[in-house]
């Protein structure tokens, strides 16, 4: 009797909600899951679809093509440690004491790591009833107490810090001789499954395929429940190892070689979802750590158009490529939208219907709005802050862009100039930055400085923690 009642009810209730949905629609999907792709050191200009002459890189480009390109996505920072700190936490590595004076990374003697009273994203989509993992680089603490599994990550196959770390030379050699004649034994990186150290020296010619392989495996194992996997490739920071496969593959010499062989990997991921129809339930997200390492030659990538690469605050430092792909759900195209890997932070806790925290300041924006309205929409970010060594570079708003000091690095110049006035360029025409416009637009300039000390009241830096090294 109660039962035919309550089939009555819902009966009536479906009724008035109009038809009922045809039986073959399939149950509204789970929260997505969550991949984040990341290389060392690529360049802005590193990629076929970013417009690379010589390197191919088909599923990159597949991605791009079936998602979106982001023409003005930053790393937070010029340089591994902070840019991967910035990403995981949303905050401006400032925060989080992710920076130094004297040191710009984490070292294998280094006594520091990211703070336990930080929020991961891999502890945030946790919480959220996601599995997590990470295959890949690491960089932000070695010791036990700092590793992935410290901070909400379930599983982890991968390097503690850059692949040119631990160095072995033979007597004599000189660092760059190594460099560019790299065998495996001159840098004793460990390979670590978890807190266990599986390999030492990690066996770098293979890394990248193994990255790929455990990524698939990692996605079968987890198909059943939201998932999210962060995979930060060791390569192509030097030195560049790739596996025999990929010895000569490219047109575009080693450097191509490694990018291809990354290219391939990313195939795997995607390759995995879409054999598993998952594809369409699952954001997948493409970028680099910092910009080229540019003083190695046809050893080190190019930022395209851009300005300087890799530890500098040019556009070459920080722009990176930025690539998001969600067949059904992205609106396809070309985005020219700011967008920073903090931004990541924010916006999967938002898909995954987890909590941002608020008892923090929290710099990463949402960028759905972008991301599944409109790639033609100015997006949620209008700002970009350029920080070097704990020290405010130069500032973004919109199209202009300040420098208060510009410095090359890695042996390149300029040396360091302090700027005042600042040099002011408007990226919408001068992308390369080399026209500075300060004089002509003086309403511009007090616009952005104003701008720039409302950025500077609300930043509160914590201690530097790449400092703390040694014995
Ligand atoms: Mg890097």
């Amino acid at each position: 009797m109660r039962s035919s009642f309550c089939l009555i009810a819902l009966a009536v209730a479906l009724a008035a909600c109009g038809a009922p949905p045809p039986a073959s629609e399939p149950a509204a999907p789970g929260p997505p899951n969550i991949v984040i792709i990341t290389a060392d050191d690529l360049g802005y200009g590193d990629l076929g679809v970013y417009g690379h002459p010589n390197i191919r890189t088909p599923h990159l480009d597949r991605m791009a093509t079936e998602g979106q390109r982001w023409t003005s996505f930053y790393s937070q920072a010029p340089v591994c440690s902070p840019s991967r700190a910035a990403l995981l936490t949303g905050r401006i590595h400032l925060r989080s004491g992710m920076f130094g004076r004297q040191q710009g990374v984490f070292f294998p003697d280094s006594h520091a790591g990211l703070p336990a009273g930080e929020v991961t994203l891999a502890e945030a989509l946790r919480d959220a009833g996601y599995a997590t993992g990470i295959i890949g680089k690491w960089h932000l603490g070695h010791l036990p107490e700092y590793l992935p599994t410290r901070h909400g990550f379930e599983t982890w196959f991968g390097i503690p810090y850059s692949n040119d770390m631990d160095w072995n030379l033979p007597e004599g050699m000189a660092n760059r001789t190594a460099y560019f004649n790299p065998e495996v034994a001159y840098w004793q990186v460990p390979l670590m499954r978890d807190e266990e150290e599986l390999e030492r020296p990690a066996e770098q010619r293979t890394v990248t395929r193994r990255y790929g392989e455990e990524a698939a495996a990692f996605i079968e194992r987890h198909q059943g429940q939201p998932f999210f996997l962060y995979l930060p490739h060791t390569m192509p920071h030097m030195p560049l190892f790739r596996s025999a496969a990929f010895e000569g593959h490219s047109a575009g010499g080693i450097y191509g070689d490694v990018i291809e062989e990354i290219d391939d990997a990313v195939g795997m991921v995607l390759d995995t979802l879409d054999r598993l129809g998952l594809s369409e339930n699952t954001l997948v997200v493409f970028t680099s750590d910092n910009g080229p390492w540019t003083s190695f030659d046809t050893h080190g990538g190019s930022s395209g158009p851009l300005r300087h690469g890799k530890g500098t605050t040019f556009e070459g430092g920080m722009r990176v490529p930025g690539i998001f792909r969600w067949p059904g759900r992205i609106e396809p195209g070309v985005t020219n939208a700011i967008g920073s890997g903090m931004d990541l932070f924010t916006t999967a806790i938002g898909l995954a219907g987890g909590e941002v925290p608020t008892d923090r300041p929290i710099d990463g924006v949402d960028l759905s709005p972008v991301l599944f309205d409109s790639p033609d929409v100015a997006g949620p970010r209008r700002t970009m802050a350029y920080y070097r060594m704990g020290e405010l570079f130069a500032f973004r708003q919109g199209q202009f862009k300040v420098h208060f000091v510009t410095q090359g690095r890695y042996g390149l110049p300029p040396e360091r100039t302090d700027h005042d006035p600042p040099l002011l360029f408007d990226l919408s025409v001068d992308v390369g930055e080399r026209y500075d416009i300060a004089a002509e637009r003086p309403e511009v300039l007090e616009e952005m400085l104003a701008a720039v000390e409302a950025h500077r009241a609300q930043m509160t830096a914590g201690e530097p923690l790449f400092d703390l090294r040694g014995s």
